[in-house]
């Protein structure tokens, strides 16, 4: 029996099955065998996975064998038979994408360009996730959370007039100036999945206190879309 599980390997994660599903759509369910190319070429891209470096030290973790499964698990969840052996994210994700190949194939190259820029992302709570998927949620945070970013973005405002939060207005003054600082972070307003390689800049950062940046990021995650400063100020802080 093909091994595909392997003991001790962490579930699939979403991404992952993003890239499955991915695979999956182009195979019209024709599903290959192990020795398939696209199937070899998954498993060293999910081998490769920055947070999966101490399961990979395994033979069995997503090798050919294990995604050659995966893409039986996606069958049976399209087409009903065999459901057994399903997880809940393959439901999950055969539900928000299995129908919608071309938004599949953005997601699929998103996570796969995510993962070549960055080695280490830090790591999040898995209700902060974006619908652009984990690797990319961790790239915006990684990038807004560049201390050098945050200094530009900090200095540009106070010479405009002064620290508020883009969402709240609130300046802080109640707080001793010596700390008030510490109350911003920045957020960057532009959803990955458009911005793709560029560099971050300061014009594309909002300036927010720490609990709005908490509460946007939940509405982006919670309601799987993006929210512009201005669209979040209309629906959650009015
Ligand atoms: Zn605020
Ligand atoms: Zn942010």
């Amino acid at each position: 029996m093909a091994v595909t599980k392997g003991h001790g390997n962490p579930d699939w994660t979403r991404d992952e099955v993003i890239l499955a599903l991915d695979l999956y759509h182009t195979c019209n369910g024709q599903i290959p065998g192990s020795t398939d190319d696209r199937v070899r070429e998954l498993s060293c891209v999910l081998r490769a996975f920055p947070h999966h470096s101490q399961a990979a030290r395994q033979e069995s973790f997503r090798n050919p064998d294990g995604v050659a499964f995966k893409l039986q698990n996606l069958r049976s969840v399209h087409t009903g038979a065999g459901l057994k052996n399903t997880s809940k994210t393959d439901r999950e994700v055969w539900v928000e994408l299995g129908h919608d190949r071309v938004r599949t194939r953005e997601l699929a190259d998103l996570i796969r360009h995510c993962l070549k820029i960055v080695d280490e992302l830090p790591e999040i709570d898995d209700e902060e996730e974006f619908a652009e998927g984990k690797s990319a949620t961790k790239v915006h945070i990684r990038r807004e959370r560049s201390p050098r970013l945050r200094k530009e973005v900090i200095a540009k405002r106070l010479k405009q007039g002064g620290l508020t939060c883009d969402l709240c207005d609130s300046d802080g003054s109640k707080y001793d100036p010596a700390i008030r600082e510490s109350m911003f972070e920045c957020h960057h307003v532009i959803p990955l999945s458009i911005i793709g390689e560029t560099k971050t800049k300061v014009k594309d950062m909002a300036l927010l206190c720490a609990n709005c940046h908490r509460l946007l990021h939940r509405a982006i995650a919670h309601k799987k879309q993006w929210f512009s400063i201005y669209e979040a100020k209309k629906q959650f802080f009015s």
